[in-house]
């Protein structure tokens, strides 16, 4: 527990012993927390930004498709923060393995845990860990470049793969459809690894199929980003117009986003395949009931459902196989535990209220959380900017009413870590990351290209030191 006083007394943060709060993941939600604890004037603050990985910007770096490039130019502006004099970008570090949340919260008054929801969820259906079959947040991460993608798995189910079935119709699910549809030419200019593009330019896709076990109306995809399925080069997307007959009652109560979805899907209800071009194929209201296959994936079992009065998919009990060599399912992520830190089995989330984090039920002093790991994997980047506001307004109101101040004096952390032997990475150290980057993609005529193993990017700090030593 955190010692709120010296002496008994309570000591309110001053320029002198700053509120020192630690902000662990240093993506989206935890810069946006950052910000937001910089951009006051009422406490003196200094802020650590703690991350597992080496780079800064989480899901911006490591979720936004590389053929987003407007999307995660956003990076520039998350920059700005990392770049205050009130934050220190701490990565390289893992809650745990190189100090544990007790330790880390010895150096602090504040913990805000903003670390995301890594992990996939799963279908429960028979066939499901075969190989071919694999969960969007692998895919994701390999194109991406994330250190922890698992190469072999990801390439070994890519290999010879002519038709690929998505399960789930999220802008998750279109991500991985459109990377899988364009071509070699399209995603040349990304920052995709060079092993990553290589690949996609080696695997024969000749259909993709997505999945939505609901119907078009309940389909969670954005507009801006289905009709960037209809842009593709060499793509022809195919839906069958009777899919798209909607009842008066959800047409007339459908938000903005779903009209202009049936609107953009009805646009395509004419479309036939065309030789040379890849199929992409939008199919409603089926859900997968078994993967096949024996050594690897040959197929899915669906069922056709249909959307009940209160929108739920329920089966008909009519079956059909889709033949397929690769399946990617993309339905929804959720949040794990760190240690020390329990998170509700069923959300993926940490329990809290308006950002405090609760224990037994209780407030726990001087314990906040944001982003994803809070509301759970909703939302677009911005979203967590007023999500993190949330979360420092209550901190801030605590340190008002007097339910968190400064402590006696704390160590520091980045010391702390040093002497553990542990190579925190800091802001410079990211800058030499960057520039490695810069200069690689410079190799090809890029503006940037992904390091992808751990020890690169790390390989790319000492370099940097070395040099100035
Ligand atoms: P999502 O929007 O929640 O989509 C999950 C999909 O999985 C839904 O279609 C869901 O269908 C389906 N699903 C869940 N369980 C299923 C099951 N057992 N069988 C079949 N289908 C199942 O999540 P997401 O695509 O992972 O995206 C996460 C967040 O990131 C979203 O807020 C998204 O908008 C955001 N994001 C934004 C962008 C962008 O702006 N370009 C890009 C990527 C992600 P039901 O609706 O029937 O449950």
């Amino acid at each position: 527990m955190l010692d709120v006083s010296v002496d008994g007394v309570p000591v309110p943060p001053s320029a002198d012993r700053p509120l020192r709060v630690a902000v662990v993941g240093a993506g989206p939600a935890g810069i946006y927390a950052a910000e937001a604890l910089t951009r006051q004037d009422a406490v003196p603050v200094a802020v650590d930004l703690v991350d597992r990985l080496p780079s800064p910007f989480g899901l911006v770096r490591y979720g936004i498709a590389p053929d987003h490039p407007k999307m995660r130019a956003i990076r520039d502006t998350l920059h700005r923060t990392l770049d205050d004099p009130l934050v220190r970008f701490v990565g390289n570090v893992e809650i745990g393995a190189d100090i544990t949340l007790d330790e880390l919260r010895r150096h602090v008054d504040a913990v805000i845990y903003t670390y995301g929801a890594a992990l996939d969820r799963h279908l429960g259906i028979e066939g499901e860990d075969l190989p071919g079959s694999l969960a969007a947040t692998e895919f994701v991460a390999w194109y991406t470049g994330h250190p922890d993608a698992d190469r072999a798995r990801v390439e070994a189910a890519l290999t010879g793969a002519r038709s690929v079935v998505v399960v789930g119709v999220g802008n998750v699910a279109l991500d991985v459809a459109r990377v899988l549809a364009r071509t070699a030419d399209e995603l040349e200019t990304t920052d995709m690894p060079q092993h990553v593009l290589d690949a996609l330019a080696a695997t024969p896709v000749e259909e993709i199929t997505v999945l939505g076990r609901r119907g078009p109306a309940q389909a969670t995809f954005t507009t801006q980003e289905l009709k960037e399925l209809g842009e593709l080069e060499a793509a022809t997307v195919l839906v069958d117009p009777a899919a798209l007959v909607v009842d008066a009652e959800t047409e007339a109560n459908a938000d903005r986003n779903v009209t202009r979805n049936l609107a953009v899907l009805r646009g395509w209800a004419d479309h036939t395949p065309e030789p040379g071009r890849t199929r992409l194929t939008l199919r409603f209201c089926a859900r997968p009931v078994r993967i096949l296959g024996e050594d690897r994936v040959s197929g899915v079992e669906i069922e056709r459902t249909a959307v009940d009065a209160d929108g739920r998919a329920v089966g008909t009990g009519e079956l059909e196989v889709l033949a397929a060599d690769l399946v990617v399912r993309s339905v929804g992520y959720r949040g794990t535990p760190l240690p020390g830190l329990p998170v509700d089995e069923r959300s993926g989330t940490v329990s809290h209220e308006a950002g405090r984090v609760l224990r037994d039920g209780s407030h726990s002093r001087g314990e906040y959380a944001a982003g994803w790991i809070k509301r759970g994997p909703s939302g677009v980047v911005g979203t967590n900017k007023h999500d993190a506001r949330e979360t420092v307004a209550s901190l801030l109101a605590d340190v008002a009413e007097g339910r968190l101040c400064t402590g006696g004096p704390v160590g520091d952390l980045v010391q702390e870590l040093q002497d553990r032997g542990a190579e925190p990475v800091l802001l410079d150290d990211w800058r030499a990351i960057d520039a490695a980057e810069v200069a690689l993609g410079a190799t090809r005529g890029r503006a940037r290209t992904t390091l992808h193993e751990r020890e690169a990017l790390l390989a790319a700090v000492r370099a940097a030191a070395a040099r100035t030593r």
